[in-house]
């Protein structure tokens, strides 16, 4: 405020923070410069905490990921154009992921940019958001800004979640009102998250489905860990009594460790369940549509599913039992519906999954203790596994391709959203907006593990952690190139088109550059002491694990989704 500004007066800079702030905002993932420099200032002046990040597509990933985990919009501000293309990847990830986020991006002058007489950073950004968010809103004038944050914040949380778009020109910031006026233009957005509680005929329906079948699986999608109603899905899961496999977001919703989990057992219970039910979780091709060879016999199950969205109900299979509504409602009229002598499925069923899982498991022990130098991924993960159950509040941030398929295969969870990864893109990229969001939003040890490929997309981002000094611990799981470190050029060169990097990088030597603790380990037992040693120092680590050049398969486990040449194999 200058000493000549009257205390009757306010401007759209103050009444925009007013707004986020009388809506619960705390935290903004910025990365500054024009228009929006001084906003930034201003909401630090105004006690909301701003972190400044190197690149818009990490700020927005922050801020995606920071919605996922409070069940609040997270807040993401850029600058024009370059900046909000930047940011819009982001945006698109948080809707795509059904997660609440809103962009606040400042752009140039309306009567510049719509003229296209060709403005700084001339976009026009609104048009291009509209397609890629939930819900996209610009506002022109200081005594909307009250009306904007509220359409917005409301959009961003009611129904399903989604990424919503905030156009804010440049001119609009320096608009002064009065200051009364303004407090008054204010909305404070009441029940953003409102129950939506499904009809008592859907659950006597969803009931009748559920007790009919002899070999049921429960499916635990993300949603239900966004949905932040734990105890209640658990009491769910618990009473049916059900095998259930959790999708990578929904792992340690229940302990990936309980009876129930069926993870070690997937293609069994895939193939051999005759009723599906699934809880916030969709059947996209993470699910393969819920159709193929997996799914095993065309027509032989029922799906019954909850979700708060009416149109993803027979999005690929029949729902025999749509259960429309919000998880806890669903769920606590579900068990109310079931009463008290539930008869849970036949363990000729539940023990026959359960076998497979023990066998499975054990099968795989042993793998996970080899002490191979360079290390493979079961040697490497298989630290990492003992490490996280030794620290179950760790908060695991997870990208790659092999690094990804096989780490969420091998690390248990065992607490909620103590996951998170490349969602339903799966996009590289994520893995440092994300942990800085884990940081900042829980207070929680974060971990890192990182293809060396993946970490490529995001890892000027280390500075930022450095740079607020977050418990950050990042393993990058180095075989030297996309994929594989042994890729061959196929017209005979030097450089192959699947890339290889520069042979022994040392991203270890990136963090000590920003003031952070690197380490170079070449065998899990180093590894080990090593993450150890960041878990007990919370300092910014990042470790550059060997791994294997060979060890690994081209696109990890979707490698099937690669089209093939007909011609080239003829
Ligand atoms: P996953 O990838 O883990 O299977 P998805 O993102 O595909 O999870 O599915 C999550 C689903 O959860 C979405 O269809 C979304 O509409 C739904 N959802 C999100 N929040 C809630 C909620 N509070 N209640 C009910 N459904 C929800
Ligand atoms: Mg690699």
């Amino acid at each position: 405020r200058s000493e000549s500004a009257p205390e009757t007066l306010t401007d759209g800079f103050h009444l925009l923070i007013d707004a986020l702030k009388l809506n619960g905002v705390e935290t903004i993932y910025n990365v500054p410069g024009i228009p929006i420099t001084d906003l930034g200032r201003y909401a630090q002046a105004q006690g909301l905490r701003v972190l400044s990040f190197r690149h818009e597509q990490h700020a927005g990933y922050a801020a995606a990921a920071a919605g996922f985990l409070t069940k609040k919009p997270g807040i993401c501000m850029t600058v024009s154009a370059p900046g909000f293309l930047n940011g819009l990847t982001a945006l698109a990830h948080a809707t795509t992921n059904c997660w609440p986020m809103i962009l606040i991006s400042g752009s140039s002058e309306r009567e510049i940019v719509d003229l296209q007489r060709g403005d700084y950073e001339e976009m026009d950004q609104l048009a291009i958001a509209r397609p890629h968010a939930k819900a996209a809103y610009r506002i022109l004038h200081a005594e909307d800004i009250g009306l904007g944050v509220a359409r917005a914040i409301r959009a961003a949380l009611t129904g399903r979640p989604g990424g919503v778009y905030l156009d804010v020109p440049g001119a609009l910031l320096g608009q002064v009102m009065d200051a009364a006026e303004g407090q008054k233009s204010l909305i404070e957005v009441v029940d953003p998250n409102p129950k939506s509680v499904p009809a008592p005929e859907a659950i006597d329906r969803a009931v009748d489905v559920l007790k009919s079948a002899k070999k049921p699986l429960i499916i635990i999608g993300k949603g239900a860990a966004y949905a932040q109603c734990d105890d209640t899905v658990k009491e769910l899961v618990e009473t049916l009594g059900f095998p259930y496999l959790p999708m990578s977001m929904a792992k340690g919703l229940l302990p990936d460790t309980h009876p129930q989990c069926a993870s070690a057992a997937r293609s069994l219970v895939l193939a051999e369940s005759d009723c599906v039910f699934l809880i916030g979780a969709r059947l996209n091709w993470l699910l393969q549509h819920g159709q193929g060879k997996s799914w095993g016999e065309k027509g032989t199950k029922k799906f019954v599913q909850i979700d708060i969205e009416p149109t993803e109900m027979d999005s690929n299979q029949k729902i025999a039992a749509p259960l429309i509504g919000d998880i806890e409602s669903c769920s606590k009229a579900l068990l109310k519906a079931m009463g008290s002598d539930w008869k849970k499925p036949d363990e000729s069923w539940t023990g026959k999954v359960r076998e497979k899982v023990e066998g499975n498991v054990a099968k795989m022990a042993p793998r996970l203790k080899n002490n191979n130098s360079p290390m493979d991924y079961q040697g490497s993960l298989g630290v990492l596994k003992d490490l996280i159950a030794e620290n179950p509040d760790v908060v695991l941030v997870n990208e790659g391709a092999n690094a990804l398929d096989q780490a969420r295969s091998i690390i248990d969870i065992f607490k909620p959203r103590k996951r998170l990864d490349v969602g339903t893109w799966g996009i590289m990229g994520i893995g440092m907006g994300s942990a800085v969001a884990a940081a900042v939003e829980t207070g929680n040890q974060v971990l890192a593990v990182e293809g060396d490929s993946a970490f490529g997309f995001c890892g000027m981002e280390i500075e930022t952690i450095c740079r607020y000094d977050l418990p950050v611990c990042i393993v990058i799981m180095n075989n030297n190139g996309i994929y594989r470190g042994d890729g061959t050029n196929w017209s005979g060169g030097e450089d192959p088109a699947t890339t290889v990097f520069v042979k022994g990088s040392r991203y270890d030597k990136m963090m000590e550059a920003f003031g952070g603790v690197g380490v170079h380990v070449d065998n899990p037992d180093a590894l080990r002491e090593a993450v150890k040693a960041a878990f007990a120092s919370r300092k910014p680590t990042l470790i550059n694990a060997v791994i294997a050049e060979d060890a690994g398969r081209e696109s990890g486990n979707i490698g099937n989704l690669n089209p093939s040449s007909v011609v080239a194999q003829a």
